[in-house]
């Protein structure tokens, strides 16, 4: 490629980097992301469930006919015992009323879908291109190098380039981070017809399922597990703390907590006759706003994951609505700067008091403290099997006469939940 100079180059081709050239395209910048993935959505891994009322409004005209999954209009929350499991569903007809909560989606079929629609917009959209450098002048960012030769100047640059960014690291905007901020996961999309899976989940026509997991799937670990439903498939997978798999005695890999999982009855049955189409590993950031990096400097911005704008809350996965909408924030940016064509770092702070003015800050805010709640390990282990234990008390019918309902509540309830542990467990969860 020859050296040409664009007015911005978006590293990543993820919801991020196509929100914030979608948006430009149409006010003819000129744009090019350069993604290193076959095509956009090749190397994107989500659960994943998008909820859309915070987005909606950026590109409504897309919305009407993207390739969206199912909506969900059944959650479920399962608390995992060795050997029971207890879960709560939410079946509720607020999520049958239009317009949709939230979408199950297929990243590879809707960031290919995106990316299209993006170079109809006007942008250019180049992959298996990998961007390995960013190129300086006096201390700013002046665009991007690939390999040891090419290079596409720039008048700024938006790092979209998900959870591990490089670029925010060149630029000086992130330090090394620590294992803790991290999970890993590991995904599988599983193909049922799409009867099948109405059948099995109780669902109506176009209607989707979420389930997340948690207690001994993770066996004490940081983490859980989740299942969603997608027009002929399920995508089922698990997530991981690194730090507590890094500590873990004795060592087990994800993929071997993913088979067990898949081998307990509550999920056996579920992809009984599934084939497995797609296999994926990803990182995933859970340090919150406590591992934000600088979000702009001289040239550059970083948007969506590569900003660390993750939130992960054991009832809700969220991820892609803060990746569209910091992309979608980082253009209007731009667009300012190009008006003064200013793009120092100054003229680029806008981008920070959108970001803060938006649900995005203020919801890692305000579950800044998730990570500290999400390390105890009794959440995993303990809590599940006493919640599951009490239950199956309840239920349990055999030849000695049965105590009162109240009764095993009590005496239950309070052995395994009035002790000081608990009790500072409780007061800790009030931090969220
Ligand atoms: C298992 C799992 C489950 C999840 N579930 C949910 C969910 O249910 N709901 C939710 O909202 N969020 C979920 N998330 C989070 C969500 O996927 C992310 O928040 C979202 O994808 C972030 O979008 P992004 O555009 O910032 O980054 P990405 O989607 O990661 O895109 C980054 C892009 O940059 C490209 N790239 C990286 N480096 C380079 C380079 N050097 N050169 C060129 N290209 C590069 C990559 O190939 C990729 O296409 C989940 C994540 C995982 C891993």
């Amino acid at each position: 490629m020859e050296d040409e100079r664009v007015e911005v180059v978006i590293v990543g081709a993820g919801l991020a980097g196509l929100s914030a050239a979608y948006v430009l395209a149409q006010e003819g910048v000129d744009t090019v992301v350069v993604e290193r993935g076959d095509y956009p959505g090749a190397k994107n891994v989500s659960g994943g469930r998008i909820y859309m009322h915070p987005i909606r409004h950026y590109f409504p005209e897309l919305w009407e006919d993207a390739p969206l999954e199912r909506h969900v209009t059944k959650e479920t929350l399962t608390m995992m015992g060795e050997n029971s499991s207890t879960s709560i569903t939410l079946d509720s007809d607020r999520f049958r009323e239009k317009p949709y909560h939230s979408y199950t989606i297929l990243r590879s079929r809707f960031d290919r879908w995106f990316g299209e629609k993006v170079m109809e917009a006007g942008a250019f959209v180049l992959p298996k291109s990998r961007v390995d450098d960013l190129i300086m002048e006096d201390g700013r960012v002046a665009g991007i190098v690939m390999g040891e030769e090419d290079e596409i100047p720039a008048d700024v640059v938006v790092a979209a380039d998900g959870v591990l960014s490089l670029m925010a690291e060149k630029a000086g905007l992130r330090q090394a981070q620590e294992p803790e901020h991290f999970a890993v996961s590991v995904k599988e999309v599983i193909e049922l017809s799409s009867k099948t899976i109405e059948d099995r989940f109780n669902l109506g026509t176009g209607e989707g399922a979420a389930q997340l997991f948690f207690g001994a799937v993770t066996q004490d670990m940081m983490g859980g597990g989740f299942l969603y439903t997608n027009i002929d498939s399920i995508s089922l997978g698990l997530v991981v703390g690194i730090e507590s798999l890094m500590e873990r005695e004795p060592k087990i890999e994800v993929h071997e907590l993913i088979e067990q999982f898949k081998a307990r009855p509550e999920i056996r049955n579920l992809i009984a006759d599934g084939d497995i189409v797609e296999y994926s590993a990803h990182v995933i950031p859970e340090g919150g706003i406590n591992a934000m990096p600088k979000l702009y400097s001289d040239g550059i911005l970083v948007v969506g994951e590569a900003a660390g704008f993750g939130l992960n809350m054991l009832l809700t996965v969220r991820g892609m609505e803060f990746a569209v909408a910091s992309g979608v924030m980082a253009a209007e940016t731009i667009k300012k700067a190009r008006e003064k064509q200013d793009y120092s770092a100054a003229s680029l702070a806008h981008y920070e008091k959108l970001v803060k003015d938006s649900f995005i800050f203020k919801d890692l805010h305000t579950f800044r403290d998730v990570l500290n709640v999400l390390e105890n390990p009794r959440l995993f282990n303990y809590y599940p099997e006493a919640v599951c234990g009490i239950f199956e008390k309840l239920m349990w019918i055999d030849e000695n006469p049965k105590a009162k309902i109240s009764s095993t509540i009590i005496r239950e309830g309070v052995s395994k939940f009035l002790n000081w542990s608990t009790i500072r467990d409780g007061l800790g969860m009030l931090r969220i």
